[in-house]
């Protein structure tokens, strides 16, 4: 027992020093909570057994006393190899280990060492992978083995977690022992002792299984008491919005709804209705016709008296779908305007005023929108296209502008088990069915010296008219590189290509120019348009029907998909076809399944499954917590369980009054709304 609080700075540690504290510092491990937190990442098993018993290239831990002085030999830079001999039971053997030279000084003659590693049965050699100092000190079957940084030893992390556990140094019992006895679930304390020093298999699952639980039940009380006070605190006056007008909107579409769209749009209606602010997710595949639907929606606000505001990624997009709205609002008398970083400051002044004073009512841009001010008579309605492509921030700071309603439309499709994770406290709505007439685009995996072939279609396919799009791949590293790659092929495909107009686009040019060669696309001054990933998202070209995608197998499948998308937007027959050659199974397998496949959401399971959630949702910007041990994936049971409680324990007074459930509503208030930093 001690008076070491779970906030205390790991210094309060035995061992713990001015060198170490700052190797704990870069695993984010500052305070004692924090070491108890940092679980292991696997477990060792550790039984000791005769060396005559161990097997060949498998793990084997020995314990044996050093013999002579260790012998250390460098290499390369920072490298080297530390070796000593090892006497274990009548046998002499050598022990190897890679980089640990700082052991040199404090392996004696005679001391005893325990030693875990890969065994080399006709070398006598046991290469390291863990090196303590003296004999085990219990016989565990299992030994914890933590991620380290810097000089840091398992051992030493292993020794500090001790030292905490020993003084009772455990961060407070969230779940009531209600709860706990319901879900047979050990408590925080045992859970976190088990996690540490594992005694059993069956133990260290259900402590799992309890952490898991635990992590999930807060995240989504949090998510849902979050979307509750939006809606309490936000009461709003429902948005008295023309129906009749809207109807006629609607019905003057060049084309019906499809049923999904509908259904989407009534549930906006609904919201709009309401005396709440909305806060919806729109999902639905690229193609199904999302734009649309945010038309009408801004139709419906503007027939109320306010103003909308569409904010898209690129401004490629941006004054695409300033152009398609404006024709769909011009009838009605509603001014859209356009803005983005390349507006003109002039224009800019102009499209300010028309806003102040309400003679604009639409307004699409990028980023810009939401840099410095831009004064709004009365903002509505806050449409965010392509929400994955903006980060937490940047979407609320569009909401921030007078508190609109709110829509966020994404092409991503989202796994069930993802979407209630990272969207959990917004609504959301599935545009499911792609417009009837639809035809899949017909897609190829071609290696590249096939390419004679598939210019030879593309001669046929632009000399009946239709256009294509060719995609070289972003590489990361260097925009340079690929803005050349660009450029390389685009000469290559003008020399070949001798009558056919070939268009070029990437992120390098200006953005007029960008805008010059998308308009001159989109007019079909050029046949072909070679560009960069610049595409990717939105646009828009229906008489594009051939999709030609370099190196496909350096894109995830969700954005194959997105470019695939590009294709196929209206009557015609399209083809998307894959020019690469990877070496790998798995590369060969992505591009089969994108070969086979033209369901979005089985792509992006698949993605899920290879790529992890960070490429669906966009890097570190989905709001996605980090959960210790939790992950939404693997453990989708838990989370659903957990989703299902948490809504429960919102309902019931038990929950608000209670005294068992302090601890649960004071975590609630503390974490106050969604911050889009880690949560936990
Ligand atoms: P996305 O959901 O990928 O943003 P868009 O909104 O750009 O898709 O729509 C793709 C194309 O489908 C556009 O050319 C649009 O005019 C057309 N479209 C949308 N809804 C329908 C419909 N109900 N019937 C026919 N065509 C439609
Ligand atoms: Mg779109």
């Amino acid at each position: 027992m001690s008076s070491l609080q779970p906030e205390a700075s790991v210094e309060a540690l035995k061992g713990v020093g001015p060198e170490t504290k700052q190797d704990l510092a870069r695993m984010g491990i500052f305070t004692c909570e924090d070491l108890l937190w940092h679980l292991p990442h696997r477990y060792e098993n550790v039984a000791i057994r005769p060396v005559e018993e161990l097997e060949h290239d498998a793990q084997a831990t020995i314990v044996g006393s050093v013999q002579g002085s260790p012998n250390v030999n460098y290499y390369g830079r920072k490298k080297n190899r530390l070796s000593f001999r090892l006497f274990v039971d009548g046998h002499l053997l050598q022990v190897v280990a890679f980089n640990r030279a700082f052991l040199q000084k404090k392996l004696q003659p005679d001391m005893t060492v325990t030693v875990t590693g890969k065994w080399n049965r006709h070398r006598a050699v046991l290469t390291a992978q863990r090196l303590d100092i003296g004999k085990p000190e219990e016989m565990r079957p299992y030994s914890p083995v933590y991620t380290i940084s810097g000089k840091l030893t398992v051992r030493q992390i292993e020794q500090w977690v001790k030292q905490v556990i020993q003084q009772e140094v455990f961060p407070q019992e969230m779940l009531p022992l209600s709860f706990r006895q319901q879900y047979k679930l050990p408590t925080i304390v045992e859970a976190l002792t088990t996690l540490h020093q594992p005694q059993t298999a069956n133990a260290l699952k259900h402590a799992r299984r309890r952490i898991v639980y635990e992590e999930f039940l807060r995240f989504q009380l949090r998510m849902q008491a979050y979307k509750q006070t939006l809606r309490k605190n936000e009461r709003t006056e429902p948005t008295k919005f023309n129906e009749q007008e809207t109807l006629r909107f609607v019905d003057g579409l060049p084309f019906s709804l499809t049923n999904a769209q509908h259904r989407s749009l009534e549930e906006i209606y609904e919201d709009l209705r309401a005396g709440y602010k909305m806060n919806r997710l729109l999902q639905g595949d690229v193609g199904s016709g999302k734009t649309v639907v945010a038309a009408c929606t801004m139709f419906a606000v503007v027939s109320a008296g306010k103003q909308a505001a569409l904010m898209v990624p690129t401004e490629i997009l941006a004054s695409q779908h300033a152009e398609s709205l404006s024709e769909l609002f011009q009838p009605y008398g509603i001014n859209v305007a356009l803005l983005t970083g390349s507006t003109k400051a002039s224009d800019r002044r102009k499209v300010h005023e028309g806003l102040e004073q309400g003679s604009i009512s639409v307004v699409v841009g990028t980023h810009a929108l939401i840099q410095g001010t831009v004064p709004f008579q009365e903002l509505g309605l806050a449409i965010i296209d392509e929400q994955h492509r903006f980060g937490v921030s940047q979407r609320r700071a569009l909401r921030q502008k007078g508190n609109p309603d709110s829509l966020f439309m994404t092409a991503t499709p989202i796994p069930r088990t993802l979407a209630i994770t990272a969207y959990g406290d917004m609504d959301v709505s599935r545009i499911d069915e792609q417009p009837r007439g639809r035809k899949t685009v017909k897609t190829y995996w071609s290696k590249p010296d096939m390419l004679d072939r598939v210019l030879d279609f593309v001669k046929k396919e632009t000399a009946a008219g239709r256009q294509a799009y060719v995609i070289c791949p972003l590489i990361e590293e260097s925009e340079q590189l690929d803005v050349q790659n660009a450029i390389d092929i685009y000469d290559q495909l003008q020399s070949i290509l001798i009558e056919t107009r070939v268009g070029l686009l990437h992120g390098r040019l200006q953005n007029e120019e960008k805008e010059e060669a998308m308009e001159a696309f989109t007019r079909g001054d050029i046949d072909v348009l070679v560009a960069t990933t610049v595409v990717e998202v939105g646009v828009n070209v229906s008489n594009a029907t051939v999709m030609i995608i370099y190196d496909a197998d350096r894109f995830g499948l969700s954005q194959l998909h997105q470019l695939r998308g590009r294709v196929g937007r209206g009557a015609l027959q399209s083809y998307c076809i894959l020019l690469s050659d990877p070496s790998s199974e798995t590369a060969k397998e992505r591009m089969r399944i994108m070969t086979e496949t033209s369901d979005g959401f089985i792509l992006a399971e698949e993605d899920l499954k290879l790529r992890g959630p960070g490429d669906l949702l966009g890097q570190k910007q989905s709001g996605m917590p980090d959960f210790h041990l939790a992950d939404p994936i693997h453990d989708y049971r838990a989370l659903e369980t957990a989703r299902h409680d948490a809504h429960a324990l919102l309902q019931s007074d038990t929950f608000w009054q209670d005294a068992d459930y302090q601890p649960l509503r004071d975590h609630i208030k503390e974490q106050g709304a969604m911050s889009g930093k880690k949560l936990d």
